[in-house]
């Protein structure tokens, strides 16, 4: 490392030499990480603190995660995913509408521009805050053939048959943020017929892209970025890999002399390791299939709930995929919260408020919640997932606390 102060923070780093002698150094926490992001402490910014795209993304404590990327690290960035993208398409996109979030040190939109700009293609800066007559009355007269958007995005728009006549040019659908889910690439596939919808990158503003799609790959699996990423897929208790077709949580390496240094860094996503088969493209490089984030907790007045112990819950109901599932806690003006439920009106099943309420009682340290002094009641909505709360990223947390 060039920075003796970034590879101080990494006792032993030095003598690292081959993948098992990186395996011997600790896991790296988001929340460390939090604690050493810029301007407070910049013994992470590998090379320039004064020129570059400053990006922030939300941390697991509260905090702030602010990243310095020199623009040497953004021309890597852009490359990757351009490379990643040529490899997911047989033929390339020409016209592109993104329809990612712009602004707010949100990076995502301006890696879309990037990549589009380096694939020879023409943009339409879209955002996400177009009327959708306006934004199909683009993609009609412009014959827009490409958007690049969020999963949730792109099942609102393909899932209205009224859109359909204005989305005649659409032949591709890049997705970024978050996984894309069977139900939601149904409804696109469905609305269209023949329609590509790929991963634009698996990426994150900490990482730049870490993992691409090839044709022959689907939802969330993807190769990685071999050269630029050292990936592992590790038991998130022990830290140890596990073994082909397990499931486990993503550690990253990057392979990088620019932008933050990152070693067995924690990203936060679950996924499953495929080490032997090979990919029908190929390609020798590794491949991994994100299934979802490591599950996510909430506190509700020093009662500590996870997704899991939710999904436990409601399985025994017919509901599977926490995607059909909000669970926000609505904090009252003066004291105590009110919890509802929202479930996709699309599932098959629809239970009423008083059995899911009575399941979510019976659960372990579940039921607590709802015996809390605070709690006041429990309302259960079948509504499309187009009206779960959702982030300034267009992603759909599974906790809300509103
Ligand atoms: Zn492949």
């Amino acid at each position: 490392m060039k920075r003796p102060a970034a590879a101080a923070r990494w006792p032993g780093i030095e003598g690292v030499r081959t993948a098992d002698d990186l395996s011997e150094l600790p896991l790296m926490s988001p929340d460390t990480l939090e604690d050493l992001c810029p301007p407070a402490v910049t013994d992470l910014v590998l090379d320039s603190a004064d020129s570059g795209m400053v990006l922030r993304s939300s941390g697991t404590s509260g905090k702030r995660k602010v990243l310095y990327h020199s623009w040497e690290f953004d021309v890597r960035v852009t490359h990757l995913g351009a490379r990643g993208v040529r490899a997911a398409l047989t033929t390339a996109p020409s016209r592109v509408g993104n329809c990612l979030y712009p602004g707010e040190l949100n990076g995502a939109f301006s890696f879309a521009q990037d990549l589009t700009r380096r694939l020879g293609a023409q943009t339409y800066p879209l955002g996400t805050s177009m009327r959708t007559e306006e934004l199909l009355e683009v993609i009609r007269e412009h014959r827009i053939d490409t958007l690049i958007g969020s999963p949730a995005m792109g099942a609102d728009l393909l899932s209205d048959p009224a859109n359909l006549a204005s989305l005649a040019s659409l032949r591709t659908y890049l997705y970024i943020g978050e996984n894309l889910g069977a139900a939601r690439a149904a409804v696109m596939t469905e609305a269209i017929p023949g329609l590509r919808v790929r991963s634009l990158s698996y990426s994150t503003s900490e990482t730049g892209p870490i993992g691409y799609q090839c044709p022959f790959q689907g939802d969330g699996t993807h190769h990685v970025h071999d050269d630029a990423m050292f990936v592992e897929v590790v038991d998130p208790e022990t830290g140890a890999e596990v073994a082909d077709g397990e499931e486990g949580e993503v550690i990253t390496t990057t392979l990088t002399d620019t932008g933050m240094p990152l070693v067995r860094f924690r990203m936060g996503d679950r996924a499953i390791r495929h080490t032997t088969g090979g990919c029908a493209c190929g390609s020798p490089t590794s491949r991994i299939t994100l299934t979802g984030r490591v599950p996510r907790s909430l506190n509700v007045d020093g009662a500590t709930i996870s997704q899991d112990l939710v999904m436990a819950q409601l399985r025994g109901l017919g509901v599977a995929d926490p995607a059909d599932c909000q669970f926000q806690v609505r904090r009252a003006p003066d004291r105590g919260f009110d919890v509802v439920l929202l479930l996709a009106d699309r599932l098959a099943v629809r239970p009423t408020g008083d059995e899911v309420l009575r399941r979510l009682r019976e659960g372990y340290h579940l039921g607590r919640v709802f015996a809390m002094p605070g709690f006041r009641g429990f309302t259960l909505r079948h509504v499309p997932t187009a009206d779960f709360v959702r982030n300034t990223r267009g992603k759909t947390p599974f906790f809300v606390e509103l």
